[in-house]
């Protein structure tokens, strides 16, 4: 059987799993330096993987072109953040180049109590706050083949001011260097290659033994 034949098998026992309401969902975070191809990466996982759902984070950024509220994120006033914050609405929280980025707590807690896999595509501070608090949480690393090729699809992005491009790749550089914390590092050089080897991330991760006694 090839490799996407055993993908499809265990995606679908899988699936059925879930309907049975048999175990809780894994919590998933990926993270990576902006530029890196996340989005995309992400699109095709949603659609490759089933029982997989990722979260919608809240933001006091500014909303980009084509981006709709409620799907791309929630977008809030600071002000608005601040009482999600004051409330422990939120699972982790971090700033980002000058905006503030949370993950909504009860909606995650409500998917993975469903048997979801629940993805969150966070920044470093927040996946350590998960790492924290969430030990058995799945913590991927999304890398660039280079920091030469990171900084030209940043710029040819041609979304953000050059001056918000410099703020980015500092952090990315800041980011690279704590790869370390993760449980697992996937290069995205060739889309499809880095998609496949999420979903393995995440099917494997389905059959690992948990709880256990130990
Ligand atoms: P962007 O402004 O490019 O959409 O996102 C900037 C960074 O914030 C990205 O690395 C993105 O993954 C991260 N981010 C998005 N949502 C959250 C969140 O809820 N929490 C944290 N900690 N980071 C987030």
């Amino acid at each position: 059987m090839n490799s996407q034949g055993s993908l499809k098998n265990a995606s679908q026992s899988e699936a059925s799993d879930y309907s049975a309401g048999k175990r809780s969902g894994n919590l998933i975070v990926l993270s990576g330096p902006s530029g890196v191809g996340k989005g995309t990466v992400i699109a095709k996982l949603l659609e490759q993987v089933t029982g997989l759902t990722r979260s919608v984070s809240v933001t006091t950024r500014g909303k980009r072109e084509g981006e709709v509220d409620g799907l791309d994120y929630f977008f809030l006033t600071a002000d608005q953040f601040q009482d999600a914050r004051a409330a422990n609405e939120l699972l982790e929280w971090a700033e980002f180049a000058g905006a503030c980025y949370g993950t909504p707590q009860r909606w995650v807690e409500q998917q993975l109590a469903d048997g979801k896999d629940v993805l969150l595509v966070i920044e470093v501070q927040g996946a350590k706050q998960i790492r924290q608090r969430i030990p058995e949480a799945v913590l991927i690393f999304l890398s660039p083949p280079s920091f030469e090729e990171l900084e030209a699809r940043l710029r040819g992005r041609a979304t953000e001011s050059p001056e918000k491009i410099r703020l980015r790749l500092n952090k990315a550089r800041q980011e690279l260097s704590q790869k370390v914390l993760f449980h697992y590092e996937v290069i995205n050089d060739i889309v499809e290659i880095a998609v496949d080897n999420l979903a393995h991330i995440i099917y494997s991760e389905r059959l690992r033994i948990r709880n256990s006694a130990q």
